[in-house]
């Protein structure tokens, strides 16, 4: 694939579209309570900024399913992102509405305009080429930089590539794809990747699809329940899908040599941070126990793959974390990821104990998507990253 990267585009003094990704938390009163995506994006405002273009921002927040929700509206960001970049940002209410096709003609060097929520048009989310159009009439260059949205195939960036002189990738995509690459097509061995989280099926192709690049495969957090069940042992009333045993006998075969599943668990009784916990070997859990994280014994046989491991990949926890009594193992294994040579953390809930546990600065890189993260882990091609390469 061929795609430009920002740094390589003539941007000096052009009218600049880029895809953003400020999907960003509100609370009640429509404060934001994270900017973390908004800064995210700074670097490639400063940098267009610097080669004095006119930039116009295009993002969606949450999903009014092409309906005008006022508790959706991309207002507050406007406001957040002026304060953070020390600029107005000037907010277009309708971007399709003629006067604020006008508006953003008259931007002038220098100048930042935020389109309203994108999603506000059904034509967004069906990827309608009219649509993509008028999009891309509104500037010279396009650029997209969100990542978190790249798995969808949507007119503001998919289909307005079709219509523009010349697109790229800016720096917050440029180093999504890049240390994608740096992970999986050529990664400095062993590789191993660190799966966990609630379930099998909605990580299945993720599975099957590291099987065939990694050098070890760690599972833990409630699918890990499933996989011993599949190999015979008594799990309990821990998370367990039925219906994919057969399939976890299957990847486990594949695996052989590869998978590294938990030797202990800590249970309790019942899905409560209070309920009362006890260690027990993989083999000995009763009947009404669940086993909501992984033991002390599995953190070091986990720990010691990953002390020889120089690539690591992590996505999901390994227990109910979201409660302190059983967050134990994804801080541990979270600690033990951070010493790796590279360590690539990507998905909600990783991301979330990773920040949480003052590790976010010893990871090599951090994921802004959670289902673009994902799809790039089963071998996917995104949508919004193929639609670049022209
Ligand atoms: P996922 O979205 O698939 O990455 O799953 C994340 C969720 O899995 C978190 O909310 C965890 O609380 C949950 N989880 C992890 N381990 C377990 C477990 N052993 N039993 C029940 N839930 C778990």
């Amino acid at each position: 694939m061929a795609i430009k990267y920002i740094d390589q585009l003539n941007l000096e003094g052009k009218s600049v579209i880029i895809r953003v990704d400020y999907n960003v938390p509100l609370d009640k009163e429509m404060t934001i309570t994270d900017d973390t995506r908004i800064t995210a994006t700074l670097p490639t405002l400063n940098y267009c900024l610097g080669k004095n273009a006119k930039i116009i921002l295009i993002s969606h927040l949450g999903r009014p399913d092409g309906k005008i929700v006022p508790r959706m509206s991309l207002k507050p960001v406007a406001k957040r992102l002026s304060a953070l970049i020390g600029k107005e940002v000037k907010f277009i209410e309708d971007p399709i509405s003629d006067k604020s096709r006008e508006e953003i003609k008259k931007l002038k060097n220098g100048e930042i305009a935020l389109l309203e929520n994108i999603r506000f048009y059904p034509e967004e989310e069906k990827n309608d080429k009219e649509f993509g159009k008028k999009l891309a009439s509104m500037g010279d260059v396009y650029l997209d930089d969100a990542f978190a949205t790249a798995h969808r195939g949507h007119a503001s960036n998919e289909a307005i590539t079709k219509f523009v002189k010349e697109c790229g990738a800016g720096f917050l995509l440029k180093e999504e794809i890049e240390y994608f690459k740096k992970v999986m097509a050529n990664p400095e061995r062993p590789l191993t990747a660190v799966i966990g989280g609630a379930k099998i099926s909605t990580k299945l192709d993720v599975l099957k699809n590291l099987l065939t690049k990694v050098d070890y495969l760690i599972i833990g957090g409630g699918m890990a329940f499933t996989f011993l069940k599949a190999k015979g042992f008594n799990i309990g009333k821990s998370l367990l899908e039925k219906d994919l045993l057969n399939t976890a006998k299957e990847i486990l075969e594949l695996g052989k040599e590869k998978i590294l599943l938990p030797a202990d668990a800590v249970i309790a009784a019942e899905f409560k941070n209070d309920s009362p916990a006890s260690i027990v070997s993989i083999d000995k859990i009763p009947d009404d126990m669940i086993g909501l994280d992984i033991g002390p014994e599995t953190i070091d046989e986990f720990g010691k793959i990953l002390k020889k491991t120089k690539t690591v990949v992590w996505n999901g926890p390994m227990g109910a974390f979201e409660m302190t009594n059983f967050a134990k193992g994804t801080i541990e294994i979270g600690k033990a990821i951070s010493k790796c040579s590279v360590s690539v953390v990507g998905g909600g809930d990783s991301v979330t104990a990773v920040n949480e546990n003052g590790l976010a600065d010893k990871m090599s890189y951090i994921s802004t998507g959670g289902g673009a993260f994902l799809e790039l882990l089963e071998g996917k091609t995104l949508p919004g990253v193929a639609a670049l390469d022209k």
